[in-house]
């Protein structure tokens, strides 16, 4: 008599703390928590490689409150990359005003038209191909080639290496153990869902495995998990000590016309918050001389200085500008490379914040 063959065993479970283990727990807690954002695709969704690309150039160093506001008005403005291509770069400027870091939005516009140009407006599907293209870094070209186009990239952040530095008690210091955390990062993408994990890692990163206080409790990897086992998770990342920037000082002169126009020119292309409009001013140094700050005025004017500073903190110093304001008459001719623009039309211009704070500190004077 036959034998019958035994009932099919369910597929056994990978034990936690492998590779494929940790994938698994990951995506499940993924499938259950992730964040809706208006950039992402929703499950069975294909997601779009222009609004990934836009949104991961946006949230570099940036909040994704603050991006999302930025985000649905690009779509609004631009709604595909040959769209954006095609935009005048002072439109593009604009649009970025506020959102700092405006090399990014010179690379934004730059990388739209070499998408347009030179690949008939479909964005490349690999890492190299995506790193090619300006503004394009490791971790970008890796997020957009595992969301967009189901690659196995490791997009690796600052919130990911916080992550894995403590999932495998990652002591070397950063930047250092870069290299370290990528191929561990690689080791653990699934080939069947490269982008969801990605993404997963991303929302772990941001809402468990916080920089101060993670959830343990409520992380799909507590159990694995070599830092909270030692319980040491704020420990990790360990970083090399930086040193500290010291503040820039330097002289910002708001000229107002009596027909309400306020002087404006426009910084060189290249270099910090190149493109963008500002109230004519000196250099930005350590060593500024307030005795000497009038040579910089952009006219002759009875100047009255603002009480106080204007602060504003970039990524790699601090800044303090004293504010000259002086009220000309309308027949005050623009200085070269100078131009007078009516004050009910800044809100046209590529102003950066700290030209914001500078002109509402002067206006606030008046
Ligand atoms: S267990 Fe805690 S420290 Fe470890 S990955 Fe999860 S949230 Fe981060």
């Amino acid at each position: 008599m036959a034998v019958p063959a035994p009932p099919d065993k369910p597929a056994a479970r990978p034990a936690p703390s492998t590779p494929s283990g940790l994938g698994v727990s990951l995506l499940a807690w993924y499938d259950r928590h992730r964040r809706a954002l208006p950039w992402r695709a929703l499950p069975g969704e294909t997601a779009d490689p222009y609004r990934v690309w836009l949104s991961e150039i946006m949230l570099q160093q940036t909040t994704i409150a603050a991006v999302k506001p930025y985000f649905e008005r690009f779509l609004a403005l631009f709604p595909d990359v040959r769209a954006l291509a095609e935009a005048p770069s002072e439109a593009v400027m604009s649009a970025w005003a506020g959102l700092g870091y405006y090399s990014r939005a010179r690379n934004l516009h730059a990388c739209a038209q070499a998408v347009a140009r030179e690949h008939g407006g479909i964005f490349p599907d690999t890492e190299d191909g995506l790193r090619a293209l300006p503004g394009i870094g490791a971790y970008t070209a890796a997020a957009i080639a595992a969301i967009a186009f189901g690659r196995p990239a490791a997009a690796v952040d600052g919130n990911v290496e916080r992550v894995l530095t403590r999932l495998r008690a990652i002591a070397d210091p950063l930047p250092g153990a870069k290299p370290r955390i990528r191929a561990e990062t690689l080791a653990l993408v699934p080939p069947d869902r490269p982008g969801d994990f990605a993404q997963a890692l991303m929302d772990l990163g941001a809402t468990i495995c916080t920089p101060r206080r993670p959830a343990c409790a409520l992380c799909p990897w507590r159990d694995p998990c070599a830092a909270r086992a030692a319980g040491m998770q704020e420990s990790y990342p360990v970083k090399t000590r930086k040193r500290e920037n010291p503040v820039r000082r330097g002289a910002a002169f708001v000229a107002l016309r009596r027909d309400g126009a306020i002087l404006l020119r426009t910084r060189p292309p290249k270099g910090l918050l190149g493109g963008m409009a500002e109230v004519p001013g000196g250099g930005w140094s350590e060593g500024f001389d307030p005795a000497s700050a009038l040579l910089d005025a952009p006219l002759d004017a009875r100047w009255k200085r603002l009480t106080a500073p204007v602060r504003h903190v970039f990524t790699h110093f601090p800044l303090e500008l004293a504010v000259y304001v002086a009220s000309v008459p309308r027949s005050e001719p623009a200085p070269e490379g100078c131009r007078w623009t009516p004050l009910s039309a800044l809100d046209g211009e590529p102003l950066p914040s700290v030209m914001r704070k500078v002109i509402a500190a002067a206006l606030e004077d008046r």
